[in-house]
Parts: structure tokens; sequence; C-alpha cells
């Protein structure tokens, strides 16, 4: 009750000071929206949030940031936030009848890297709704939030978004992208026709804000879940660079396309695996060095065991980089082993909700023990 009060105070406060300043007169009405967000988050109720949050499809709607709020709301019923304080200021009226804010959310979580608190603030836009939930209705009475007002590129079956100022990492971006695509594609054997969406932040509380509030990580490069955007900070990498860093995240795209049980029943390891496995194409010498180290750690039994590294939420940090890199090896072992028709049967039959073990059973014909002793036998070799 005292986080409430505390938070409708500060609503009240943001209200007195719009209307002293002679704001736009749409303000209260997104102030009223906002304060029934937080009041929603602060009573981890996630259906409660997403009534103020525009739908999939309306005129000016966009599916990805829908599911990126869902995947953000959900994560409410699961850890409530202890402190959560939304404010919008400096509205500015925009010529598709919204009304643009900037938004600045506090919010302390009982654990993790947000426990002493997090401050993340960007511009938000506010959309007028009719009942029915459409969008554009002139005297409409719903407003619902609508994301950041991104700049687009927009190419052929992708999209990407971006703040003013990083229009060269943009065009970049757009040119790799490509490429990667239909190395993975290929690579895994699929076709894939649905549009993709990129979004590039460069400010990094704004990024961990927009994933979801008990982000574990305390430093955060971009993001990817299944139906959201591909999310990169903009210093990620640069130039070429982002051939390699699609070619990993939209591996993981690749891979929830092979299957509906992927994204729930790929082990961790086995999902970061097959992304670096896709972008090596792109990492010159990688591969060597990474053999190389393998077999260092194998000399020295400083390897993990897979369920270790099962589950990016349960992975101890000083295992995570394992995923990656452990992952990695093994995929490749697989991969020259059985070839990649073995290797993406394998994949497909975990992505269809088979245990590891019955799916190394059907697609490899060895059982997961046998397969790990092999790779670890095979580490002992020069
Ligand atoms: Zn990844």
């Amino acid at each position: 009750m005292n986080v409430l009060r505390v938070c409708i105070v500060a609503v009240v406060g943001v209200i007195g000071a719009a209307s002293s300043a002679g704001r736009a007169q749409s303000l209260p009405h997104i102030d009223a929206v906002i304060e029934e967000m937080e009041l929603a988050v602060l009573a981890g109720d996630p259906a409660a949030y997403l009534r103020h949050v525009a739908p999939t499809e309306c005129a000016g709607c966009d599916a990805f940031f829908r599911a990126e709020q869902e995947a953000w709301a959900a994560d409410l019923a699961k850890v409530r936030p202890v402190k959560f304080e939304l404010s919008a200021s400096e509205p500015r009226e925009r010529e598709d009848g919204g009304v643009a804010v900037m938004l600045v959310m506090e919010y302390a979580m009982p654990e993790g890297p947000a426990k002493k608190g997090a401050r993340a603030e960007w511009t938000g836009v506010f959309r007028r709704h009719g009942d029915d939930g459409k969008s554009g209705e002139v005297n409409g009475d719903r407003w619902l939030y609508h994301g950041e007002p991104w700049l687009v590129l927009e190419r052929e079956g992708f999209v990407v978004k971006y703040e003013p100022g990083f229009e060269e990492v943009a065009e970049e971006a757009a040119a790799a992208f490509p490429v990667s695509k239909s190395h993975a594609d290929e690579g895994f054997g699929i076709t894939n026709a649905k549009p993709q969406q990129i979004k590039l932040y460069h400010d990094m509380e704004h990024l961990k804000a927009s994933v979801y509030l008990s982000m574990p990580d305390s430093s955060l490069g971009g993001w990817n879940e299944p139906g959201e955007s591909i999310k990169f900070m903009t210093w990620y990498t640069r130039g070429e660079g982002w051939k390699q860093a699609f070619a990993h995240e939209y591996a993981h795209v690749a891979t929830w396309e092979m299957g509906p049980r992927a994204r729930q029943n790929m082990p961790w390891w086995m999902a970061e695996g097959v992304a670096e496995l896709s972008a090596e194409r792109f990492r010159p010498g990688y591969v060597a060095a990474l053999d190389k180290m393998m077999r260092d750690l194998a000399a020295s039994n400083a390897l993990v065991a897979w369920q270790e590294i099962i589950d990016y939420q349960t992975a101890a940090q000083r295992v995570k980089q394992m995923a990656y890199m452990q992952g990695h090896h093994l995929m490749g072992y697989v991969s020259e082993r059985f070839g990649r028709e073995g290797r993406n049967a394998w994949i497909r039959e975990v992505a269809a909700g088979k245990t590891l073990d019955e799916a190394t059973r059907g697609a490899l014909g060895t059982g997961f023990a046998e397969l790990d002793a092999a790779w670890r036998e095979s580490l002992k070799e020069r």
C-alpha cells in the first residue's frame, strides 16, 4: 500500500506540473492511462496492463510491439516489482493525431540487477482508439500506448527501426540482414517468408526496460524472442560485423520455424550453439580458436555438464559463456559426424517436443549420454 500511495502522489505531481506549464490538452488523458498502467504493474496484473497497450491489429498497430509488451507483462505475474513509477512530460501532438511524451520509468525488483532500482527514459506515443480498439478515431475515448516513434527503413521482407542520429548504423544493419538470413535459411533447410522487424537501441536501460523487468542480466547487447523484434544496441558491432550478429540472432528465428516446441523444449546450449554455428561463416579464424579452447578445457577437466547450461534463467553466471562455446562445439561435432541433414533432423526432433535423449536416438541413432561421451573423447585427440 505504501508503494501505491507514493506512486499516485508522483502521478498527481506530474499532472500538476503539466497544467501549470500549459501543456497540450490531451495530457490529463495520457496521465490517466499511465496511472492505470502503473497500478496494474504494481498489482502484478498482466491483463490489466495490456488493456492500455495497442492491439496486434489496427491501422498503425504493430504486432511485434504487441508481442513484446505481452512478454513484458507476463513477467509481472512471475516477479512483481517492489517499486514502479511511470511518468510523462513534454507532450507533443503528432500529425497522426497521437501524442508523444517523454516517459520516465523508475522501478525496483525483489532480486537481480534492478534490486537497488533502475531508471529508463524514452519517447512514447499514445493514440486514440475507439471502444472497438480501432486506431485513429478522432473522437475515440481510449488512449492506448503505441511504443516508440521509431524511424523506419523498409526493406523487402523486413524493417529496421531506429532513432534519429543512427541512420548509418541502420543502413549497415539493413545491408547485412538479408545476407545472414539466406545463409541461416539454407543451413537449416527452411523457407521463411514471415516479415521480420529489427530495432536498434542506443540506451541500454531503455532496451532492458523494453524486455522485462526481472531481466537477470545487468548488461545487455541485444534481445530476441519469438514474435518479437530482433533488438540490438547500436554499438553492438559495425559494418560487416552485422552479418555475424544477424547470423546468430536470425538463427534463433530459423530454429523456431523448425517445430512448434522449439522455443520451449530446446536446451539453451543447443539454441545458442546452433546460432553460433550459423554465425561462424562470418567469423574468420574463430572455429580454430574455439576448438583449441575446448581441447584445453577438456584437458584440464573444465568442461561443464550440459544440465548446468540447459536454461538461460537458471544458469550460473560463471558458466553462461559455455552455452555458446560448448554448445557451438558440440553442434559442430554433430554436423561433421552426421552431416547437415543429421544435425537438422536432430534439431527438428527437439523442436517437435521430444526429449533430448529421444531426439538424439531418433535422428542420430545413439543416446545423448553416448553422444556426449564420444564428443568428450574426440576432444582428447590433438
Ligand atoms: Zn543467442
